[in-house]
């Protein structure tokens, strides 16, 4: 399932020397998980997962990352309904007039955002970097996606009023390349919507290593809202206000954060594994995925651990230090 052997002489990880933000070869220690180093960029403070998967072993990390299994109608609706897809669309609306609302998602997974924005009146487009998750989204909503990284290639369509790619910009390895690319597809005056983890949250700040949005060795660059919109005003873009919160993401982050430093208090440890074998095998039982959260406790607990962290969620939110830097801005 991984595919080839790792050929002699091929590195299965490599060295982050320079940001991918800003150029800079001047950086500071930021930590360590699973003997991994993290750097802090000396020029623009975006953090770096400093020894990563090599780029060009990339599908070893990715095999499997999405569910290849058609969702039952009930848990389709389910996931539709999911409140971080009402709370977008509320950001897009605001800025976005009715003659504008067209929009291409990068990295759109499993496709269920844009279905929810269709049904809401928009014109929509978007792209997977996996063929069998494009084939889920063809069968699923009919939505017939771009196959492959919009860094590379510029997809049909340009240009377009909207790109979005929400938890996507975390995982790309050269940053401002990327959203120079995704500046080109936007018409003039165009809007961009992005969500990635705030590496400045309260959370973050409160459990480090055991923070939910490590997801080691996945996501290799973090930002908060001073570095993201720094990034944005170098690549071309004008950030409009933006905000920490989100309905789905902030409690979810809170209390993943708060299991997992549960579990390191109780000697267990972090939850990040490497999860890569030496010859570059995915080791499954091991791999730590967006999709596969930790061992969840007991149902009154769960209970309890909801209601804790929809309180904590916001409050982190309200002081300006949510689990998301949530962004909208406009190409210049
Ligand atoms: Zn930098």
């Amino acid at each position: 399932m991984t595919g080839d052997a790792l050929a002699a002489g091929q590195r299965l990880w490599e060295e982050a020397r320079e940001c991918g933000a800003c150029g800079s070869a001047r950086w500071r220690a930021a930590g360590e998980v699973c003997g991994k180093r993290y750097a802090r960029c000396a020029d623009c403070g975006v953090v770096r997962l400093y020894d990563r998967v090599a780029a060009d072993q990339l599908h070893r990390l990715y095999a499997g990352y999405y569910p290849g299994a058609d969702s039952a109608p009930d848990e389709l609706r389910r996931q539709l309904a999911n409140p971080t897809f009402a709370h977008r669309r509320r950001r897009l609306e605001a800025a976005v007039p009715p003659s504008r609302r067209r929009i291409f998602e990068v990295g759109c997974g499993d496709g269920n955002f844009l279905a929810y924005l269709r049904g809401h009146g928009w014109q929509v487009h978007g792209s997977e970097y996996d063929a069998e998750t494009a084939a889920l989204v063809r069968r699923r909503h009919g939505i017939h996606l771009f196959v492959g990284d919009v860094a590379d290639a510029v997809p049909p369509g340009v240009p377009w009023d909207v790109v979005a790619a929400y938890h996507v910009l975390e995982h790309v390895y050269r940053p401002a390349e990327w959203l120079a690319a995704v500046r080109r597809m936007l018409a003039p005056g165009g809007t961009l919507h992005l969500q990635v983890p705030n590496h400045g949250s309260l959370m973050r700040r409160l459990t480090g290593r055991a923070w939910a949005s490590v997801m080691f060795p996945q996501h290799v660059y973090f930002y908060t809202p001073r570095t993201l919109a720094a990034l944005l005003r170098r690549t071309g873009f004008a950030p409009l206000p933006g905000t920490t919160w989100d309905p789905w993401h902030g409690p979810g982050t809170v209390s993943g954060s708060l299991v997992n430093q549960a579990r390191r208090m109780a000697g267990r440890g972090v939850p990040w594994a490497d999860p890569l074998d030496a010859a570059g095998e995915r080791a499954d039982a091991l791999a730590s995925t967006d999709t596969a959260p930790s061992a969840r406790p007991p149902r009154l607990a769960r209970r309890v651990l909801d209601a804790v962290s929809a309180g904590v969620a916001r409050a982190e939110a309200l002081a300006g230090a949510g689990a998301v830097v949530d962004v909208l801005a406009r190409a210049e």
